[in-house]
Formats: structure tokens, sequence, C-alpha cells
């Protein structure tokens, strides 16, 4: 029997040990920290069900609802109330509709007549083909116009990355945009015509992905696998080096050493730059600390629902940088989905920080909730005080792929093919969101099952 070493209890990890497992490899899972899970974390009190992380998971690989089939988990999945696919973004103060029929683009109030324009001329814009690396911000300016990247791309890039649009790469951070252009010549074409390719593989884009959560939150799914690997995780155990010894990796965690036929490291890039690796010689790992995560807070806050004038029927709502206000999005979550909130109250998640505001993040918890409550009453007509608090504080939250990140996706491959049965996978490779992530953990599983 294999035995396989996998460094953090994340969804990568935890994927990736979890199919492992299931295809008789010995596994041990190390996690640095006294839980499973990683960013995900789910709370449930007085009532209410508080994400401090993620919220949704979006289901754009079928390889996604493989992983809740196989753990047992589809009786526990829930999908968003239909009523609530309304997704907002804030212009002039206010939570204005986004359409979700293309005609209906032509008549919202969300971008005036110049970007509509923007829209029916895009199609004629000739396609980059020079190889340079643009930013997601270079990108949207020269196919659409800059009100589009200030009113929208701005607050979706907010959403996803907690990023700046004017350093996160195209290529990189957005690759299904750039494929569109590269393939179709224009990303109005590509919506248009690649439908049929991406109903072939089986890929959903992901303002199109339905999403889902579990019945006590996304908590289950981390806690499930990690039950299912039973002894295998070993909390506590940070690793601190890895040394190659024969045909064999020497894992150094918490003071104890074993042996194992192949690793896998699915912590952070950060953590990565602090791990010792010793193949033939030292490697300098150093390179992956100039990965930048910027700090977010979560801010989880509970409301009767008289007090809030707004019906806060829908997804959420987005906010660019331009409408100056300190939150950078709200998720309405009790409107998603049943048992978030005690009856006649509202859950509403916010974040703030990320690359537009890092600093506003580490503000201690009571100066957060008045700012975000602050931010709610102008924009949602939130009268009273609210009723339930929690919030988190993420001093590193998601990696940025920003212009040039394909330097450390190279240095990783260079590393897996310079050296036998090491691997690496995790947000900080694969994409930044959680079905990224459990993809990334279920092909990993899968290469180093296929390696032996
Ligand atoms: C606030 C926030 C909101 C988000 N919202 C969403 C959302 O709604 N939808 C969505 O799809 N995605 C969302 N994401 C992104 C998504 O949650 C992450 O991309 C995904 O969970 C990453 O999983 P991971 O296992 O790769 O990494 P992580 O969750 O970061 O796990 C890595 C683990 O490795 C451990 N580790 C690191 N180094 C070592 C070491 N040397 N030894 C042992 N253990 C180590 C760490 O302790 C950690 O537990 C959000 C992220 C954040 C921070």
């Amino acid at each position: 029997m294999k035995s396989v070493a996998i460094i953090g209890g994340g969804i990568t990890g935890l994927t990736a040990a979890f199919y492992l497992q299931r295809r008789g490899a010995a596994v041990t899972l190390f996690e640095a920290s006294s839980r499973t899970g990683g960013v995900i974390h789910s709370i449930r009190k007085d009532g209410f069900l508080a994400e401090s992380g993620p919220n949704t998971i979006l289901e754009t690989s079928p390889k996604i609802a493989q992983l809740i089939h196989d753990a047992g988990l589809d009786p526990r999945k829930l999908t968003p109330d239909p009523h609530a696919e309304a997704r907002f973004v804030v212009r002039d103060g206010r939570p204005i509709e986004m359409p979700g029929k293309p005609l209906g683009f032509f008549a919202t109030k969300l971008f005036s007549i110049g970007a509509k324009l923007a829209v029916v001329r895009e199609p004629f814009i000739k396609p980059r083909r020079d190889g340079v690396e643009e930013s997601i911000g270079q990108f949207v300016v020269r196919r659409f116009n800059q009100e589009f990247l200030d009113h929208a791309i701005d607050a979706l890039v907010a959403g996803i990355y907690a990023g700046n649009p004017n350093k996160l790469s195209l290529t990189h951070a957005f690759p299904k945009l750039k494929a569109l252009e590269d393939n179709y010549g224009s990303m109005i074409k590509g919506q248009i015509f690649g439908a049929r390719d991406r109903k072939k593989s089986g890929e959903v884009a992901k303002d199109r992905a339905p999403k889902f959560s579990f019945d006590e939150g996304l908590q289950v799914l981390p806690d499930t696998l990690a039950a299912r690997l039973g002894g295998a995780v070993k909390l506590n155990c940070p690793v601190t080096k890895i040394t190659h010894v024969g045909s064999r990796w020497r894992v150094t965690a918490a003071g104890a050493e074993n042996e194992f036929d192949a690793v896998i490291f699915c912590g952070t890039a950060y953590g990565l730059a602090q791990l010792q690796l010793h193949a033939t010689a030292p490697i300098d790992l150093s390179a992956f600390s100039e990965i930048r995560y910027p700090p977010v807070a979560s801010v989880v806050l509970g409301f009767k629902r008289a007090d809030i004038a707004h019906p806060c029927s829908g997804f959420g709502m987005l906010i660019p940088g331009i409408e100056k206000f300190n939150i950078l999005g709200t998720i309405f979550s009790s409107a998603l989905f049943p048992d978030r909130a005690p009856t006649g109250h509202l859950t509403l998640t916010s974040y703030v920080g990320g690359e537009r505001q890092p600093e506003l993040a580490a503000l201690p918890p009571d100066k957060l909730v008045a700012l975000v409550t602050g931010d709610l009453r102008k924009l949602l007509d939130v009268r009273g005080e609210p009723t339930f608090v929690h919030t988190a504080f993420w001093p590193r939250a998601i990696p940025q792929y920003n212009v040039g990140y394909g330097k450390y996706r190279d240095l990783l491959t260079g590393l897996e093919s310079a050296n036998s049965h090491l691997f690496f996978a995790g947000c900080y490779r694969d994409g930044v969101s959680l079905g990224d992530s459990i993809v990334s953990g279920a092909n990993i599983a899968e290469r180093v099952a296929n390696s032996f």
C-alpha cells in the first residue's frame, strides 16, 4: 500500500485525502491549526447561522456534485430559493437589480447609453493577439469602456477576489474570459457560440453555475470529509520540512518525522514560502511570499425584518469602489437558504477590506459593525440596531492572481517535474473559488494515484 502525506486540511487537502483513501492509499493529512476546513467556518448561534468565510459553492464542474454524492451529502445539500436569484449592483448610492436577460440590459438604469453602445460594438473590436499579458481592467476598457470597469467589473472583482482590477491578470484570474476572446474573437460572440462547447465539457460559466450550501452551512462538507478520514487527520501539526530520502519523502511536523511515498502540499502560498524543502539540495521557496493575500473582515449581522425597508430578496449586492462605501459587498444570506435566521429576522453578510481598503479589515469588531451598519442604513434603509453580530478577520484572505502570476505557477510545475512524487494543489495554484479547490483536490488525487 502506497503512503501519501497531504499538507493542509482546507477543502483542497480534504478532497485529495478523501479520494486517495478511497483508492486504497494510506493517507496522513497534516493540518497546522486546531480544525479542518481552512477558510470555511460556519457558526450556529442564537438561531442564526453565520458563515465567516465562503457562503456558497458554485457548481462549475461535474466533479463538485460527484464529491457531494461520494461523501453521502446529497440529502443535506441546499439550493437557493429560486426567488433569490436577483443580484444588485450599487449605482448612485442605490442597489439596482442586474438585468437577468439580454434584453433587460438595454432597459437597465445601471449603465448609461454609452456603456450599452459599447456592448453592441464589442463583437466588432479586433481581438488582441500580441501575447502581452493584460489586467482585467485593461481588457474591459479595451473591449467595452471605462464605465463598465468602474460600475460593474470593479464590483465583481471585489466580490470574487477582494482584489484590484488594474492588477489582477486576465490570463490567470479570468482565464475563461481570455479564452472567449482567443477562441471566438469576442466576449459576446463567445457567450453565444461557446454554449455548445461548454455543454460538451460539462463546465458551467461562473455567472450561470448553480449555487449551493448545506443545512448547517458549508462547514458540513469539511466536517464530513474529516470524519471519513478519521485518525488520518493530524491537527495542530504544521509541517516545517520535507526531505527527499532515497525514493521517499520525510515529513517533519510538530517535532515528529515520518516517511511517505508521495507528498502533496495543499496549504497556502505564504505557508509554502516558510517550508524547508530539501531534495538533492535545499530549494528556496521564498518567492511564494511575494503573492499578495489582502486582509478581509466578514461581518454577519442579524436584523428584525421589520427594521429593513429593502426586500433583501436575492443573492446580494456588490458595491463598486467609485461609490465610496466601506462595504465591498453584502450577501442576503437568509434570503438564499432557509433556517439562517430566526422567524422575523434577516441575516446579512458583508465583507470589508480587500485591496480596496485593506486598513479597514483590521478594525476592532465594534468599529467594523458601526461602519457596516452605517452603510446598510444608507443602502438598504436599515433602521434598528443589529440583533445578532458575528465578525471574523482574515489577515490573509484570498491569493491575488496579479499580472505576472505565471511565474509562480511555472515554479510549481518545475518543482513537480524535478522532484518525483512531490505535488502542489489548492487555491494558490488552481483558482480561488471553493469549486476550483474541490476540482484541484480531486484532480491531484487522480494524478498521485496514477503516478504509482
Ligand atoms: C472571506 C472569504 C470568503 C470567501 N467566499 C467564497 C464563496 O462564497 N464562494 C467560493 O467559491 N469561494 C469563496 N472563498 C474562497 C474559498 O473559500 C477558498 O478558495 C477555498 O476554501 C480554499 O481552500 P484551500 O484548501 O485551497 O485553502 P485553505 O482553506 O486556505 O486551507 C489551507 C490549509 O492549509 C493549512 N496549512 C498551511 N500551511 C501548512 C503547513 N505547513 N502544515 C500544515 N497545514 C498547513 C492551513 O492551516 C489551512 O487550514 C472565500 C474566501 C474567503 C477568505
